[in-house]
């Protein structure tokens, strides 16, 4: 079966001003983008509203996180409230991110109570897992994605997942330039979707998205689309270039 190519850009706290955030918008609503591959900008909380009135409607927009409660005196938590995002028209939230796990603490449980909130206020969910440099070294890559993975199987339902797509990010690969090697990628895609077929059922594993993040860029990211698990990519710092458009057609 075919899954749809998926790519998104993880724009973190970046861009600064305005004026760098209109260039980006710029050249993405000037490019050529493969119909093909759906494209998911995650902004800013500052910028959702006005990139999802700026963006053509073949980019879709994104929030970086969300709080699991549902409303209320939670001061601080602007448009991140999942039902607030879905009100106004945001489509999708990231999840799990690892710097929201090692900076911000979040267990993973606390993941997964965030994505079943997501998603029960009807947002996808762009769920991000995967092992440190010490975690990779003691061989512990599968056991480590696992857990993560699990403690979401625990809280969904098996019709719950094709609202998700699991981003694997080796954390070591965000943000270093040392991309995984193809081999590395197809390995824990493997084995990701191994684990959906044991834990939640076959056609769950065949029909969920299980995209690519680390370092991806317009040199490496033909490669890595060719790959059979590898359904598309999680970009953070190439999305805030020209190189995006490179990744969003890499499967052309
Ligand atoms: C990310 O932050 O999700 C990421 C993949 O970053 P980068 O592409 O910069 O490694």
């Amino acid at each position: 079966m075919s899954r749809q190519f998926f790519v998104g850009g993880n724009w973190k706290m970046n861009p600064v001003s305005r004026e760098e955030k209109k260039a980006l918008v710029n050249t993405l609503n000037s490019a050529d983008l493969d119909p093909a591959t759906e494209v998911v900008i995650a902004p800013p909380s500052l910028y959702i509203l006005p990139l999802k009135d700026t963006l053509k409607n073949n980019i879709q927009v994104s929030a970086q996180n969300c709080y699991e409660k549902p409303k209320g005196a939670f001061t601080g938590e602007i448009r991140r409230v999942a039902p607030q995002l879905a009100d106004a028209g945001i489509p999708y939230v990231i999840l799990g991110h690892s710097e929201r796990r090692k900076e911000f603490k979040e267990s993973d449980e606390l993941v997964a109570g965030k994505t079943k909130a997501a998603l029960e206020s009807k947002l996808k969910v762009i769920l991000c897992v995967g092992e440190d440099k010490d975690q990779r070294e003691a061989g512990e890559t599968a056991a480590v994605v696992n857990r993560q993975l699990q403690a979401v199987v625990n809280v969904l339902t098996p019709g719950d997942w094709s609202q998700i797509v699991i981003a694997y990010e080796p954390v070591w690969a965000i943000g270093t330039g040392i991309v995984a090697t193809p081999e590395q990628a197809q390995e824990a895609h493997a084995d990701i979707r191994a684990f959906l077929k044991r834990q939640v059922s076959p056609e769950v594993a065949e029909k969920t998205r299980i995209i690519y993040g680390g370092s991806v860029s317009a040199n490496n990211c033909n490669n890595l689309a060719t790959l059979p698990d590898v359904d598309g990519f999680l970009v953070g710092g190439a999305s805030l270039t020209a190189q995006f458009v490179d990744i969003i057609n890499s499967k052309r």
